[in-house]
């Protein structure tokens, strides 16, 4: 943060000032932690090739995480529910602009990268596609990663297709951290994947991702959606998604890979194909939060680790998520907080 940021806070808490120092105090402290902390806006694309869409240090999952969403080449995919690729650039960017992007994050967590557990590097696509994220600036900002000896852990997110064993072997010898993959798994319904969510990835090639992750000894955090298909009941939901935790389940645990579901109540993404589609439905609704609690809440009595994705990025509104739906409420939502809070013992405790 940059000292002429508060001073511009500083400016607005002082207009109208009423001489009470306390209460301009927490308007600073407001405005900060509003644009600097939890809440700070994302799903705004990056300023310039120097600069990443979006950066977070947070506490994830009981670890100081630093998130960054690189600013790369977009997405070569186009999965209908999704997006992310209208937001990235149409253009290659370079290797040095990419590097630049790290070095201001760098430059802006200074005084707390010493606290720094683990770093989830993202570039709403595929950072091992070379054609999108230059391969040279990968290794380089990994690389460096090897000068915080607090941060155990890198999470890559990618398509699975992408992976190779080799790359992944090389990252970890030139970090000596572990690695997770990141991926969206979405649905374990070959029909849902192709011909509802576009997909255009097989089970098959799904599995030869798998195992890749475990010739590199590597974890996995695998995306599932609830309701991705939206004329499915909420039991119906329910159903799909409880059978795709357990697909995947089978598939790393035959393959030894340590995994981790972060399980996503399907929100209605902005100008996408499911967006045309919902609008064309009376009778849309959203996954319900509780179904979803309950859902991760089972997986986890049998020994899966299970999170919530509870936010829709900045890329919905309020109405096409499961905020809308009569059994929202603050109580709820802060229930599904306090689960995320609750995640990562589930893989580290023996499974009931
Ligand atoms: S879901 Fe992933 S692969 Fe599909 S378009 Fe979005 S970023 Fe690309």
């Amino acid at each position: 943060m940059s000292d002429g940021t508060v001073v511009r806070y500083r400016a607005a808490s002082t207009t109208g000032r009423t001489g009470d120092d306390v209460s301009d105090l927490q308007q600073l402290l407001g405005g900060l932690y509003r644009e600097f902390g939890p809440p700070k806006p994302m799903g705004a694309s990056a300023p310039a090739t120097d600069r990443p869409h979006f950066f977070l240090h947070r506490n994830f999952l009981g670890e100081q995480d630093l998130a960054i969403l690189f600013n790369t080449k977009r997405c070569r995919y186009q999965c209908t529910f999704c997006a992310l690729p209208a937001k990235s650039s149409r253009r290659w960017i370079p290797a040095d602009a990419v590097t630049a992007q790290f070095e201001h994050v760098a430059g802006e967590l200074r005084h707390s990268l010493g606290v720094l557990e683990r770093v989830t590097i993202a570039n709403e696509g595929s950072v091992f596609d070379e054609a999108t994220f230059p391969a040279e600036a990968l290794t380089e900002i990994a690389g460096s990663l090897r000068k915080l000896p607090r941060v155990r852990r890198i999470v890559l997110e990618t398509r699975l297709e992408f992976l190779r064993r080799e790359r992944l072997d090389e990252l970890r010898e030139l970090t000596g951290k572990q690695l997770n993959v990141l991926t969206g798994f979405e649905t374990h319904d070959p029909s849902l994947r192709e011909e509802i969510l576009g997909k255009r990835q097989s089970l098959e090639s799904f599995a030869g991702g798998l195992d890749e992750v475990a010739a590199a000894g590597a974890e996995l955090t695998a995306y599932v959606l609830f309701k991705p298909e939206p004329t499915m009941t909420d039991a119906e939901a329910f159903a799909e998604a409880e059978a795709s935790i357990d697909h995947l389940q089978r598939e790393c645990e035959r393959r030894a890979i340590p995994l981790q579901v972060r399980l996503n109540p399907m929100y209605v993404a902005r100008g996408t194909v499911l967006a045309r589609r919902v609008a064309e439905m009376d009778d849309y609704l959203p996954p319900r939060l509780s179904d979803v609690i309950e859902l991760a809440e089972r997986k986890r009595g049998e020994g899966v680790d299970v999170y919530l994705g509870l936010t829709s990025e900045g890329l919905s509104d309020d109405e096409d998520t499961y905020r809308s739906r009569e059994d929202f409420s603050r109580s709820l939502l802060k229930r599904g907080i306090i689960m995320n809070s609750e995640a990562g013992a589930v893989a580290t405790a023996p499974a009931s």
